[in-house]
C-alpha cells in the first residue's frame, strides 16, 4: 500500500464478514461455516486492519458510507458489529450523514439485535431475500423461506430502519415471469425502498455451475432472460421505483451511496478476507487510481495479521487505457450513462460507427450532449455490447 500522504477528501469503508450458515449452491462470494472460534479471532483482526489503515488514511478524508457486507454479518452477534463499527468511528472521521449499511439475511434478523444496531448508528439495512416464493428458495438453497423474509422486512421497519433494501432474483429455473413480478408487488407493497434485482448466473467453480456443465439444470435462456428483465423493469417504474443502474431501483433520494461511490470512481477501503480498495487521486487533472484486494482466505488473512505482514494478495496502478475501460465497464451500466469524452479518444471511426449502430438498434440512446445511455434492451445485453465497446478502446492508440 502507498503510505504517502493522499489528497482524497473522501472514502466509502466496506468490511467483509466471511460467515454463513451454508453455502448457497449458486455463490461465488468469499465465505466459510460459521464457527465461534474463528469469529472471536476475525473480530480482534478487523481491528487491528482498521486501525493500521486508519494510521495511513484517516485523517484527511471523511468516511461518506460503511458497508457492512458478506458472507452474512448478521450471523454475528449484533454486539460484535457495534464493537466493529466503534472501531471505524474512533479511527476514521464519520458524520451525522454517513450512510451505514447492514446486509441481513432473513434467518438471522431479531427485533432485540435489529434495535441495538440501529441504536449504534445503521441506518440501512440490505435484507438477501431473493425471492417470497418458497420453491424459489428451496431451489436456490436458502436456509430461510417466504415467512421469515416478510418478518424481516417488517422487523426492520419496527426497529426504526427506514432505508430498507432487499435483494431479489430472477430467471430462476422453473420460476414464472407472473412470480418474479410478484415479488417486485410485495416489496413495493412493504415499501421497501430500494431494490436490487440480479438473474440467476451459472458461475464456475459453484454446485450450481458444475450442475449447469453436467446438463441437470438449465437456465433460462436469452429471450427468456430479456422477457424477465423488461417486464421487471416496467414494473418497477410503474411502482415509482427508479432505475440508477441495470440491477438497481430505488425510491427517488434512496439509491445505494456506497455503490454509487464505487461506480463514481470513488476512493474506498476494504477490510477483512477478501476485501477491495481502491485509492483514487485527481492530480492536474490526471487520474492516479490504484488498487489492491485482500488474500481470499480467513486463516491467511488472520495468520497476516497476527505476524504484522501485508493482508494485500495484489495491488495494480491502472495506466489511462485501463482507466478507461473500468470507467465503461462501471458508468455505462448506470441511468446516467457515460461521457463519450470520457472513453473515446477519437471522436470518429469505428468506435463511433459501433455506437451508431447500437444507436440504430434501439441498444443506447446518444444524447445531445453526447453521452451514452444504455436502453433497457441494451441493458439485457450489456455484457456483450461492453465486451465489444472495451475491445474497440483496446484496439484505439
Ligand atoms: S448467504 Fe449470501 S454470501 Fe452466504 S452463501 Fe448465500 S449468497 Fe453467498
Amino acid at each position: 500500500m502507498n503510505s504517502k500522504s493522499q489528497s482524497f477528501k473522501s472514502a466509502g469503508i466496506y468490511i467483509h464478514i466471511p460467515f454463513c450458515v451454508s453455502k448457497c449452491h449458486y455463490c461465488d462470494f468469499y465465505s466459510v461455516p460459521k464457527a465461534e472460534n474463528l469469529i472471536a479471532e476475525f473480530i480482534d483482526c478487523i481491528h487491528s486492519e482498521i486501525e493500521s489503515a486508519s494510521l495511513r488514511f484517516a485523517k484527511e478524508c471523511e468516511v461518506n458510507t460503511i458497508y457492512f457486507g458478506g458472507g452474512t454479518p448478521s450471523i454475528l452477534p449484533a454486539e460484535s458489529l457495534v464493537e466493529i463499527l466503534n472501531s471505524v468511528k474512533s479511527d476514521f472521521f464519520i458524520s451525522d450523514s454517513t450512510e451505514i449499511t447492514l446486509e441481513a439475511n432473513p434467518e438471522s434478523v431479531t427485533t432485540d439485535e435489529l434495535k441495538l444496531l440501529r441504536q449504534a448508528g445503521f441506518n440501512r439495512i440490505s435484507i438477501g431475500v431473493q425471492s417470497f416464493e418458497n420453491k424459489d428458495l428451496l431451489f436456490l438453497r436458502r436456509v430461510h423461506d417466504s415467512d421469515q423474509a416478510l418478518n424481516a422486512v417488517k422487523v426492520a421497519q419496527n426497529t426504526g430502519f427506514a432505508n430498507i433494501s432487499i435483494d431479489l432474483m430472477f430467471a430462476i429455473p422453473e420460476q414464472s415471469i407472473d412470480t418474479a413480478i410478484s415479488n417486485i408487488e410485495k416489496a413495493a407493497t412493504l415499501e421497501v425502498k430500494h431494490i436490487s434485482l440480479y438473474g440467476l448466473t451459472s458461475e464456475p467453480g459453484t454446485p450450481l455451475g458444475k450442475s449447469v456443465e453436467d446438463g441437470l439444470v438449465t437456465l433460462p435462456d436469452g429471450d427468456r432472460y430479456a422477457d424477465f428483465y423488461l417486464n421487471i423493469c416496467d414494473k418497477l417504474r410503474s411502482l415509482g421505483y427508479q432505475k440508477y443502474e441495470i440491477s438497481n431501483f430505488a425510491k427517488p433520494g434512496y439509491e445505494c451511496g456506497h455503490n454509487l461511490n464505487y461506480w463514481n470512481y470513488g476512493t474506498y477501503f476494504g477490510f477483512g478476507p477478501s476485501g477491495h480498495s481502491a485509492i483514487i487521486d485527481c492530480n492536474q487533472n490526471r487520474l492516479r487510481v490504484e488498487r489492491f484486494w485482500n488474500i481470499r482466505d480467513l486463516q491467511t488473512y488472520i495468520k497476516c495479521i497476527r505476524s504484522e505482514e501485508s493482508t494485500v494478495e495484489t495491488k495494480e496502478i491502472l495506466n489511462d487505457k485501463q482507466i478507461r475501460l473500468e470507467k465503461l465497464q462501471l458508468q455505462l451500466r448506470q441511468q446516467c450513462g457515460i461521457a463519450i469524452t470520457e472513453i473515446m479518444m477519437d471522436k470518429t471511426g469505428s468506435f463511433r460507427e459501433y455506437l451508431e449502430i447500437l444507436a440504430g438498434i434501439g441498444h443506447v440512446i446518444i444524447t445531445p450532449d453526447e453521452r451514452i445511455i444504455l436502453t433497457d434492451e441494451g441493458a439485457v445485453v450489456a455484457d456483450e455490447l461492453i465486451l465489444n465497446l472495451s475491445n474497440l478502446i483496446i484496439t484505439q492508440s
